[in-house]
Order: structure tokens, then C-alpha cells, then sequence
């Protein structure tokens, strides 16, 4: 694995050695009741390959995964890879997806990344962050997603969840994204990174809403500061 460096440029090199043996007792088990709690914790979002992760996490931006599931069930029957949105065309493609939220501005950034997969990437989805953030309508998070669900590369998305529910914890203090995933990634070893990220997006959905978090059922909330919270 080469190295991996966070926005602010710190190596993360010594993480990859690490292991939870050598987090904090209390960060310790907070893993471990996230994993006990959600044990086999993924994306919810239907794809069969990479190149229908991509247009499903394009999708996602501002939408559920549940109303991108539903319109993707249908569309991925007659969409395998990028030939097959150029063949199918921008009108045909919005159609399909007017349901959604941004649905022109989404339809876009589809059909053209299509485009650049097939004329720079012989079809294919690439497996690299700068690659992947340089297409239509993929960020960091997107791309994160990607190379940690299609591809098996360490790599921390972080969304309006795992935001959330990470500084209640009191596991970062950022107040961004990209310091959020900072302060996680330097936090915990690469390998939970994935991990993390899907029991984190579940917990917050289930127990540790954005209104009214479940403090009373959250088996986490011995080890939670922020267990006080009421709205
Ligand atoms: S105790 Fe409350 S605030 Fe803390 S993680 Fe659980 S639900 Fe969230």
C-alpha cells in the first residue's frame, strides 16, 4: 500500500501498523459495540458492478439510498456499463430518473462521465482518488465510497452521519468533513476505516438521529458524552 496522507498532509503510514490493541480502552469498546451492534453494516445502495456504484453514488447527492434504490432496480436492468447510457441518450436517461431530486443535473454528470470512462478508461472505473474525483459529480466522499466499496481501498467517507454521530462520541471535534475524516483516519487503523464508516451511517439512522437521538436505547450511551442530548 503506498502512502496515504491526510488534507493537512500528515502520513498515515504508521497507522497501517497499527491495530485496535493500541487505540484507547474507550475507543476500544465503542468499536466493539458498533460491531456487535452491527455486524454486517454495508452500503445500501444496489449495484452488481462498479461502474453502477458510481452512478448510484451520483445519484445519492441530497436523495435517500431507498428512493436511489428504487429508480437504480429498474435502470441497472438495462444498464450494465457507460456504452449503455450513451446508447440509451440524456432524454431517455432523465426520464428514468425524474423522480429524484437534481435529476437534470445528475442525468449530466452521468452521460458525461460515461463519456470520459469510455474515451480515457477503455469503459472502466478507475481505482485511484485523483482519477475518480476528476469526473462529473464525484467528491471526496463519493470517491471514498467508491475505492472502499468497489475496490477494497482503505479510504473513511464521511457524511452528514458519520459526522454527527462521530462528534457526539466525542471521536473528532471537526467541523467539517474533511476533518472529520482527518481526525478518523489518524484515530483508527486503516483497515476499520470501511468499517466504520457503514456502523456509523447505521447507528446514526437507527439510534443517533439527527433530532432526537435515541439516548435511552443506544448501547453506546456509558460511553458517550453527549448522552444527555434530548432534541
Ligand atoms: S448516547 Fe445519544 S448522542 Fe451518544 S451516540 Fe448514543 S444516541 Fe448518539
Amino acid at each position: 500500500m503506498g502512502r496515504i496522507f491526510t488534507k493537512r498532509g500528515v502520513s498515515l503510514t504508521q497507522n497501517i501498523e497499527r491495530g485496535v490493541g493500541q487505540l484507547n480502552s474507550r475507543i476500544k469498546e465503542i468499536l466493539r459495540i458498533l460491531a456487535e451492534e452491527y455486524p454486517h453494516a454495508k452500503t445500501e445502495l444496489h449495484y452488481n458492478n462498479p461502474f453502477q456504484l458510481l452512478v448510484a453514488v451520483i445519484l445519492s447527492a441530497q436523495t435517500t439510498d431507498r428512493q436511489v434504490n428504487k429508480v437504480t432496480d429498474k435502470l441497472f436492468a438495462q444498464v450494465q456499463g457507460p456504452a449503455d447510457i450513451l446508447e440509451m441518450g440524456l432524454f431517455r436517461l432523465e426520464e428514468q430518473l425524474k423522480s429524484l431530486g437534481l435529476f437534470r443535473q445528475k442525468s449530466r454528470q452521468i452521460m458525461e462521465t460515461s463519456r470520459i470512462l469510455l474515451e480515457k478508461y477503455g469503459g472502466k472505473v478507475p481505482d485511484t482518488r485523483e482519477e475518480l474525483e476528476s469526473l462529473p459529480g464525484i467528491g471526496r466522499k463519493s470517491a471514498s465510497v467508491i475505492l472502499s466499496t468497489a475496490f477494497g481501498v482503505p479510504a473513511l467517507a464521511v457524511d452528514t452521519h458519520v459526522a454527527r454521530v462521530s462528534r457526539r462520541l466525542g471521536l473528532t471535534g471537526g467541523g467539517n468533513p474533511f476533518a472529520v475524516e482527518e481526525d478518523l483516519c489518524l484515530l483508527l487503523p486503516p483497515d476499520l476505516w470501511t468499517l466504520t464508516h457503514h456502523r456509523l451511517i447505521a447507528h446514526g439512522r437507527k439510534i443517533c438521529r439527527a433530532k432526537n437521538p435515541l439516548c435511552d436505547k443506544c448501547a453506546l450511551s456509558t460511553h458517550c458524552p453527549k448522552n444527555i442530548v434530548t432534541a
